[in-house]
C-alpha cells in the first residue's frame, strides 16, 4: 500500500493557521498595529474603509525593513523577535510568532512599503493568497505601510460570516483602543471611510484616557499606584459614582499588553464592594507591570487570556491598592454605607426653612420617678434609628409645619420603588367585573370563568408599553416634552455614531435633538412618558444591543427602542398599585394583540383552572 501521509503546502497551512488568527478586520487591525509598535514607531496611523472588510492600512514610522526581511516576513515562523526557546521566557515585544503576516497574505491582498532609514530606495511588494505578485523597489518614507484589502476573497463562507459594519467597527475600535492605551506615547490616529475617528498625540496616559474617552473623563480618574516585588501597578479607576449599567472601560495590561481576567477583575470588584450599586460595573484602566520570566502567555495567538506564577498576590495586591486609591481619594467616605435615601429632604421642601424647634419643658419632670419609662423609650429608639425613619419623632413632623393636609407625606413617598399613578394615567375603557387582588407587590389575581388567573404586573406592564410604543414609533407619533434645561448626554465618538445610526426612530419615538458634536449629543425633548434619568438607560441600553450584533434596519431600530423603554418604563415588581391601577393594567394586556408573553419572549399569565385546585383538595 502507499503512503497517505503528505505534508501541506504553505500556502493551505497557511490558510489553516489563518483561520486561527485571523476572525475579522479587527485582528488584522491588532496584528499589523502591534508590528508598527514592535518595530519602534513613534507615529502610527490606521486607515479602514467599510469596517476593514475592504481596507485596513496601517502606516507606521518605525525601522522598516530591508528587502530580504521583506520578503521574508511573509513566510511563517518568519520573526526577528525571538531566536532561541529561552527567548520566550523573556518577551518584551507584542508578536513572537512569526505567524501573523503569513497568515494575512494566505487570505487578502496585501501591499506592502518599507524603507529603512539607511536605505535609499525602499521595497513595494504586492501579494495575494501567498502569492508574490510584484515586487519592485520604490521611493516611500522611511517605515512601513501594509494595506490589506478583501479580507477573506478566496474563503467565501468567512467572508459571509463577518457581521454588519458596526458590530465589525466596534471591534476594531476596541483593538485600536488596546494598543493606543497600552502606548500612550506614541502618536495614533485612526481615519474610517474617509473620516478622523481619533487623533491621539503622544502624551501621558492621564491625558490619553481623556482624549479616547472625551466627555468629562478627566474627573472621573482616580489614580492607582502601588510597587511591590512581584508587580507594579500603576493606571486610573474611575469614581464609583461614574459606574456603568454595560461593562465598558475595564482595561487591564499587563506588560503593556492587553489581557482579560476574571480573577483580576474580580479582585477590583472586590475593593469596590459596598461602593457600586446593584448591577453597575466600574471602569478601570490599570497597568501591571511584573518581570517577564513570572507570565506566561504562550497559549493562544489571540487569545487575551494569561498565566501568572503567583496569581493569589496579585489579586491581593491589587485589591488592596484599588480600595487605598478610592479611600485616599476620599471617594469612599463620602458614600454613606448607612445611608437611607428616604432621610432627603423631599424635594419641593429643600427649600423650605425648617421652622425652629419649640423646646417644651414639663414643670413636672422627676427624673427618679420614671427610670422604667426612660429605659423603655432608650431601647426602643435604639432599635428604629437604624434604617427606618420614625415619623412619630416631633422633630420629623416639625419639617411639614405649615403644609396642607393632603401635601402631608403619605406612605408611598417613604417607598422608593413607588411610581405608580403616573404609569395609569390614561383612562380606563373597559373595567374588570371582579374583583383583583395584588399579591406580593409582584402578582396581581383575579378569578375568571374556567377558575384563577394570575398576571405578572411588570411582565404585563411591558407588554402594555412595548405595544404601544411600537404604534407610536411607526406611525411616527411619539409625543415630546419639551426639557426645561436641555440634556447633554456624553459619550465616545463611536457612542455618538451608534445613536446616530438609530437617529430617525429615536425621533419619532418623541426625542428631541439640539446638537450632535463629536462626544456629546444635547436633547432638548424626551417622550412624554419618560423621566430624564430614564433616558441615559434606555440610551446605553440600545448601544449595548447594537454592539450584540442587532440588525441594521429601522423595524429592528424602532422594535428595540420600544423594547428598550417599555423595560426601563414598566411598573416593577415590588410596586404597590391602586385597585384602580390593578384593574386597569388587567384590562389593557388583553387589549394587546400578543397579551400572553412579554416582548422579551416571557408569560405573562397563568391561569389555574378550577379543576386542579379541586385536584389539590382532594387528598
Ligand atoms: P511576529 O510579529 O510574531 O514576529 P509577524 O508575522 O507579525 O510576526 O511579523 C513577522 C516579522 O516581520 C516581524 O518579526 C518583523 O521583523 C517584521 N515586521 C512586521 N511588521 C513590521 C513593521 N511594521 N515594521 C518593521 N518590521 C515589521
Ligand atoms: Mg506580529
Amino acid at each position: 500500500m502507499s503512503n497517505v501521509i503528505q505534508l501541506l503546502p504553505d500556502h493551505v497551512a497557511n490558510q489553516i493557521a489563518a483561520g486561527e488568527v485571523v476572525q475579522r478586520p479587527a485582528s488584522v487591525v491588532k496584528e499589523l498595529l502591534e508590528n508598527a509598535v514592535d518595530a519602534g514607531a513613534t507615529d502610527i496611523k490606521l486607515i479602514v474603509k467599510d469596517a476593514g472588510k475592504s481596507l485596513v492600512q496601517v502606516i507606521d514610522n518605525g525601522v522598516g525593513m530591508n528587502l530580504t526581511d521583506a520578503r521574508l516576513c511573509f513566510e511563517r515562523h518568519a520573526t526577528s523577535k525571538i531566536r532561541h526557546a529561552e527567548d520566550l521566557f523573556a518577551i518584551h515585544t507584542k508578536g513572537f510568532r512569526g505567524e501573523a503576516l503569513a497568515s494575512i497574505a494566505a487570505i487578502a491582498h496585501v501591499e506592502m512599503k518599507t524603507r529603512q532609514d539607511q536605505q535609499e530606495l525602499g521595497t513595494h511588494i504586492i501579494i495575494e493568497g501567498s502569492k508574490i505578485v510584484s515586487q519592485e523597489p520604490a521611493v516611500t518614507p522611511k517605515g512601513t505601510s501594509f494595506a490589506i484589502k478583501n479580507l477573506f476573497f478566496n474563503i467565501p463562507a468567512r467572508r459571509n460570516f463577518l457581521k454588519s459594519e458596526t458590530v465589525e467597527m466596534r471591534h476594531v475600535i476596541d483593538e485600536f483602543q488596546r494598543v493606543a492605551l497600552a502606548h500612550p506615547n506614541i502618536h495614533f490616529t485612526l481615519i474610517h471611510n474617509g473620516a478622523e475617528v481619533y487623533q491621539l498625540p503622544g502624551s501621558n496616559l492621564r491625558q490619553r484616557i481623556v482624549n479616547l474617552f472625551a466627555g468629562k473623563t478627566n474627573e472621573k480618574l482616580v489614580p492607582v499606584s502601588e510597587q511591590t516585588d512581584i508587580v507594579t501597578i500603576n493606571g486610573f479607576i474611575l469614581k464609583p459614582e461614574y459606574a456603568k449599567k454595560t461593562r465598558g472601560e475595564q482595561f487591564f495590561f499587563v506588560n503593556y499588553r492587553f489581557i482579560k481576567s476574571g480573577y483580576l477583575h474580580h479582585a477590583i470588584m472586590a475593593a469596590y464592594e459596598g461602593l457600586l450599586k446593584d448591577g453597575m460595573h466600574p471602569g478601570y484602566f490599570l497597568y501591571l507591570e511584573v518581570p517577564p520570566h513570572s507570565i506566561d502567555i504562550n497559549i493562544h495567538p489571540t487569545k487575551t487570556e494569561i498565566k501568572f506564577d503567583d496569581e493569589h498576590a496579585l489579586y491581593a495586591i491589587l485589591r488592596s491598592a484599588v480600595k487605598h486609591s478610592l479611600g485616599q481619594f476620599q471617594v469612599a467616605p463620602v458614600l454613606d454605607f448607612e445611608h437611607d435615601p428616604n432621610l432627603d429632604t423631599p424635594y419641593h421642601l429643600k427649600n423650605e426653612t425648617a421652622p425652629f424647634p419649640t423646646i417644651q419643658v414639663d414643670s413636672d419632670f422627676n427624673p427618679f420617678a420614671s427610670e422604667l419609662k426612660d429605659s423603655q423609650v432608650k431601647r426602643s429608639s435604639s432599635f428604629s434609628s437604624s434604617r427606618m425613619p420614625t415619623m412619630e419623632m416631633p422633630s420629623w413632623e416639625s419639617l411639614y409645619v405649615g403644609l396642607k393636609q393632603e401635601e402631608l407625606p403619605s406612605e408611598q413617598i417613604w417607598e422608593t420603588e413607588t411610581q405608580e399613578s403616573k404609569f395609569f394615567d390614561e383612562k380606563s375603557t373597559e373595567t374588570v367585573t371582579s374583583a383583583v387582588w395584588q399579591v406580593h407587590k409582584k402578582y396581581l389575581m383575579t378569578q375568571i370563568k374556567s377558575g384563577l388567573m394570575v398576571v405578572d404586573q411588570q411582565r404585563a406592564h411591558q407588554r402594555i408599553l412595548y405595544e404601544q410604543y411600537l404604534t407610536f414609533i411607526t406611525m411616527q407619533q411619539g409625543a415630546s416634552q419639551q426639557l426645561l434645561f436641555p440634556l447633554e448626554l456624553f459619550f465616545t465618538p463611536q457612542e455618538v455614531s451608534m445613536l446616530r445610526d438609530i437617529k430617525d426612530s429615536l425621533i419619532n419615538m418623541g426625542f428631541v435633538f439640539r446638537r450632535w458634536a463629536e462626544d456629546h449629543v444635547t436633547v432638548e425633548g424626551i417622550p412624554v412618558q419618560m423621566t430624564e434619568s430614564q433616558v441615559i438607560i434606555v440610551f446605553e441600553d440600545l448601544m449595548q444591543q447594537m454592539e450584540n450584533g442587532m440588525h441594521q434596519n429601522d423595524f429592528s431600530y424602532n422594535d428595540a427602542i420600544a423594547k428598550s423603554m417599555a423595560k426601563s418604563l414598566a411598573v416593577r415588581t415590588g410596586t404597590a398599585l391602586t385597585e384602580m391601577e390593578q384593574e386597569h393594567l388587567i384590562n389593557s394586556l388583553f387589549a394587546c394583540k400578543e397579551p400572553g408573553i412579554s416582548p422579551f419572549l416571557k408569560p405573562t399569565f397563568i391561569t389555574l383552572p378550577l379543576e386542579e385546585l379541586d385536584k389539590k383538595f382532594s387528598l
